[in-house]
């Protein structure tokens, strides 16, 4: 399995470093953002350490992507969102501040635009609670 020890993300994955989890498979994990964009900001990522779009595997992809299809539909069923928005970054240039591949799954409300990060870290009980609460969802979502 490739993993970085200087990775913030490859730490969440081996249980390092804490998060608020959302889901797991053999394939990818999902988290709360700790600085939400959004309510409901959730992380996809592969378990192994890939930069960007260019190095990832297909089974890896297809992990990441079949987590992020059920996340997006128990953020749905809880938060009702206007719309939902899946971001991907790849580099500086595109907004990647963390060089782990991820996925944004961004509940989205009318009117308000598109940003991939927030200006606070977001509130431990409710990313606790979010988290919990989407992982519930999650069980009925097959
Ligand atoms: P990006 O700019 O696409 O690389 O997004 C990285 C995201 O990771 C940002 O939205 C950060 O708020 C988020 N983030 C950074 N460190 C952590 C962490 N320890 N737990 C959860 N989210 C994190
Ligand atoms: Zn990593």
């Amino acid at each position: 399995m490739v993993q970085d020890n200087n990775c913030i993300f490859c730490r969440i994955v081996s249980g390092d470093s804490p998060c608020h989890k959302v889901f797991e498979s053999p394939g990818a994990l999902a988290f709360m953002d700790i600085y939400p964009a959004a309510d409901g900001h959730v992380l996809v990522l592969p378990r192994q350490h890939f930069e960007h779009i260019f190095e990832i595997t297909d089974e890896d992809m297809r992990a990441v992507a079949a987590a992020a299809r059920r996340i997006a539909c128990a953020q749905q069923r809880l938060l009702h969102p206007d719309g939902l928005s899946v971001v991907q970054a790849n580099g500086a240039a595109a907004g990647q501040t963390i060089m782990h591949y991820h996925v944004h799954l961004l509940p989205r409300v009318s009117g308000q635009k598109l940003r991939l990060h927030g200006p606070r870290p977001g509130d431990p009980e409710r990313l606790a609670a979010l988290a919990e609460q989407l992982a519930d969802q999650l069980r009925a979502i097959p």
